[in-house]
């Protein structure tokens, strides 16, 4: 007898250092080309690893359970925790009751390196290829494999994963975007290059700009500007990244909330030849006391220093927003001109999505590029919602479009595990 099927649920894995946070999204081809897809629920595992856990998650349009605190010593008992919620019967998330309701699974993973350039199915040898790519993202590589082998030991090997790469939308680059100028066997011997992060992030704002704007994803000529805790900037040239902000690392680029962004490295040296300090403690300078915190003394946190610079005046959040915005025009400008122009530059990410002030910021001088800011629409554009926000003439377009890379994980799982049947 034929029988309809039933839609996947897939749950998408975005695992940190400490954290492991999760949304089950309901998809498979047709909503996918409908734009129907659905968030069942979401939910995020903290201090993983420290003596008292915290985890709080829930099914969409629910209650849920906040901040429940229980032991977390590794990121399996996080995971574990997510699927006793699941099996609990207090979860309450529509059409999964057991674990035999997730049909797949999507891993977000920092880094492939040269060796993955797209989404691909969880096998040994991807694993083997996930674990060799662990020196170059030494913290979130680790805690994601072990999101893998988690979900393989719970659900079985024969529930299909899938890894999605946060380097992956770069792998375009030409080696003249993508090349430090070191002598070229660092590149040869050690890999050192740029690779590029939150790919995810602007291949989901391309494909999303595509969508709203009702033309194929080739015809995409914009600059994709994610600004959050970590930001960076995309060159979209016919839908293909040309250039990208971030670099070997996550640091390289824009001022973040505790990452520096773009430094002399001879300045490093000095610091460390003067104090005396460690690559080690050079790395936590750079990466966990610098950006947003560092320069304002502050917080990381974009909204306490615009609340700071704006309502206290406080000179140091001044200058931090101020530094802030000058890189994101420095890179719009670097952008546009290798690219011979733009059709749109598009807002994203929590400060990105979120906030006026810094767009306007962002947005003063960009009119010599035609590039024009409509004030009245920048403020009164919904949060969390999609919209132009330039001027009626403006040569460029802006645009803010909020991100889902969890959205475009779950459809890169429906593509893959389409594709191996
Ligand atoms: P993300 O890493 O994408 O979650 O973004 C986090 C950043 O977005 C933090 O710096 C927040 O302060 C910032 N953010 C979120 N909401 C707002 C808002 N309404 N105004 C300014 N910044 C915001």
């Amino acid at each position: 007898m034929w029988q309809e099927r039933r839609a996947m649920n897939i749950l998408v894995l975005n695992c940190g250092s400490s954290s492991a946070k999760f949304q089950i999204i309901q998809t498979d081809l047709n909503m996918i080309k409908e734009g129907t897809e659905r968030c069942l629920a979401s939910g995020n595992c903290e201090r993983i690893g420290l003596e008292e856990g915290l985890v709080s998650m829930k099914a969409t349009g629910k209650t849920g359970i906040k901040d429940l605190v229980k032991p977390l010593p590794d990121h399996r008992a996080a995971i574990n925790a997510i699927f006793e919620w699941i099996e609990s019967g207090k979860a309450e998330i529509e059409g999964v009751n057991s674990l035999k309701d997730i049909d797949a699974v999507g891993h977000r993973i920092l880094h492939g390196a040269e060796r993955f350039v797209k989404s691909t199915l969880i096998n040994d040898e991807v694993i083997e290829g996930i674990t060799e790519c662990i020196p170059f993202g030494p913290l979130h590589n680790p805690a994601q494999l072990k999101g893998i082998v988690a979900c393989r030991e719970i659900l079985g090997e024969s529930i299909p994963q899938v890894a999605v790469f946060d380097t992956d939308f770069h792998s375009t680059m030409a080696p003249k975007a993508f090349m430090y100028g070191l002598p070229y066997e660092y590149y040869e011997r050690l890999h050192i290059r740029r690779y590029g992060f939150h790919g995810t992030s602007h291949r989901y704002i391309t494909n999303k700009y595509a969508e709203i704007n009702n033309i194929p994803v080739e015809k995409v000529n914009i600059v994709s500007v994610h600004l959050g805790n970590g930001s960076s900037i995309c060159a979209v040239k016919d839908g293909k990244c040309v250039d990208t902000s971030m670099g070997h690392t996550p640091l390289e680029g824009l001022l973040m909330g505790t990452r520096c962004g773009d430094i002399d490295p001879a300045a490093l040296l000095y610091i460390m030849e003067t104090d005396g300090l460690s690559a080690k403690e050079i790395d936590t300078l750079i990466n966990k006391k610098s950006g947003l915190l560092g320069v304002s003394g502050l917080s990381s946190d974009m909204r306490d220093l615009e609340d700071a610079a704006l309502k206290d005046k406080n000179p140091r959040a001044q200058l931090a927003l101020d530094m802030f915005a000058h890189r994101v025009i420095k890179y719009i400008g670097a952008y546009i001109a290798e690219m011979g122009g733009a059709d749109a530059i598009v807002f994203t990410g929590g400060i990105g999505q979120n906030s006026p002030v810094m767009r306007a910021m962002t947005c003063e001088t960009l009119p010599c590029l035609g590039i024009e800011l409509d004030k009245q629409k920048n403020e009164e554009l919904k949060r969390g919602s999609a919209g132009e926000i330039s001027k009626d003439g403006s040569k460029v377009k802006i645009y803010v479009i909020p991100t889902n890379e969890e959205l475009m994980i779950a459809r890169d799982v429906v593509n893959c595990v389409e594709k191996s049947k």
